[in-house]
C-alpha cells in the first residue's frame, strides 16, 4: 500500500490543532507525512507586514513538521481570500500530484472560517481529480488513486450556525499529546500574541481542552475526531479504524 498521508488545511497552524496527533500515529506506523497550508498566514499579526509574517509563519510550519519528520508545503494563497477557483485548484492538484497521498485530512465543509470551507472544497476536488492523466503536466505517479478523505473537526466542534458536529471516527491520541503540544508551540508568533492578549496560554490550552473533550467521547485522555467522505468513487472503508483502531460508534455523547 502507498502509505502517504497529506494534511491539506488553510493556515500554517491548523494541523497542529486538529489532526497532528493522528499524523504522529501514522508516522509511527511508517507512513510518509505531508502537512500543507493554503496560505502563509499573512494576516495573523498586528505588528508585522504581510511579507514578514508570511516568512515567520511558514518557518514555524516547517519547524513543527520537522519534529515528526514530515514535509511542509504552502500553496501561497492569501489569508481571508482563499477561493475555490481554477488557479487555486490547479495548485492543489499539483500538490496532490507531487505528494500522491492515499489518505487526506482537510477541513469540514462547514466551519467558522471561509478559508477553511474553501480549502475543504479544494481538497475534495483535488482528491478526485489528481490521478486523471490530463489534469496537469506534473508527472503521474502510477500509485495515484482517489485517497481516503476525512474531514477534521470544525473549530470548537460546531458548524457556522452553532450546531455541534459529531465525528464518524475518533482516534485516541493520548500518547501523542506531548509531541502534538510541542508541534503547536513551534507557532510562537501566534502563541505569543494570544498570550499577551489573553494573559493565559490560550493557544496551547484551547488545543488541550478540545483534545480532552474529544477523548471523553471514547473514554480516553485525548482524541481527534473525523468525518469520512463517502461519496461515489471515494474509498468507503474506514481506514483509520482499520490501521489505528479508531472508534466508529458507541460514542459517549453525554461525556461530551
Ligand atoms: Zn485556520
Amino acid at each position: 500500500m502507498n502509505k502517504t498521508v497529506l494534511s491539506f488545511l488553510a493556515h500554517p497552524d491548523d494541523a497542529e490543532f486538529i489532526c497532528a496527533g493522528t499524523l504522529i500515529r501514522l508516522r509511527d506506523l511508517g507512513w510518509s507525512v505531508h502537512i500543507a497550508s493554503a496560505t502563509a498566514g499573512d494576516c495573523g499579526t498586528t505588528v508585522h507586514d504581510r511579507w514578514q509574517i508570511s516568512s515567520i509563519r511558514t518557518g514555524e510550519g516547517a519547524k513543527a513538521a520537522s519534529l515528526i519528520g514530515a514535509t511542509y508545503h504552502c500553496l501561497g494563497e492569501d489569508d481571508i481570500f482563499v477561493t475555490y477557483d481554477k488557479p487555486a485548484l490547479r495548485k492543489a492538484v499539483d500538490l496532490f500530484r507531487t505528494v500522491t497521498p492515499s489518505l487526506v485530512f482537510t477541513h469540514p465543509r462547514l466551519d467558522y472560517h471561509m478559508d477553511h470551507e474553501m480549502v475543504s472544497l479544494l481538497a475534495r476536488a483535488a482528491s478526485f481529480g489528481f490521478g486523471a492523466p490530463n489534469v496537469t503536466t506534473v508527472p503521474l505517479n502510477p500509485a495515484s488513486a482517489i485517497p481516503h478523505l476525512y474531514y477534521c473537526d470544525p473549530i470548537e466542534g460546531i458548524d457556522p450556525l452553532g450546531n455541534p458536529v459529531m465525528p464518524t471516527t475518533v482516534v485516541d491520541i493520548s500518547a501523542q499529546m506531548q509531541k502534538k503540544t510541542e508541534m503547536l508551540a513551534c507557532h510562537a508568533s501566534q502563541r505569543e500574541w494570544l498570550r499577551a492578549h489573553h494573559g493565559t496560554d490560550e493557544y496551547l490550552d484551547s488545543m488541550r481542552t478540545w483534545s480532552a473533550k474529544r477523548g471523553k467521547l471514547i473514554g480516553v485522555a485525548a482524541a481527534e475526531g473525523f468525518v469520512q467522505h463517502r461519496g461515489h468513487s471515494y474509498p468507503h472503508n474506514d481506514l483509520l479504524a482499520e490501521i489505528l483502531g479508531a472508534k466508529t460508534s458507541g460514542f459517549d455523547a453525554v461525556g461530551n
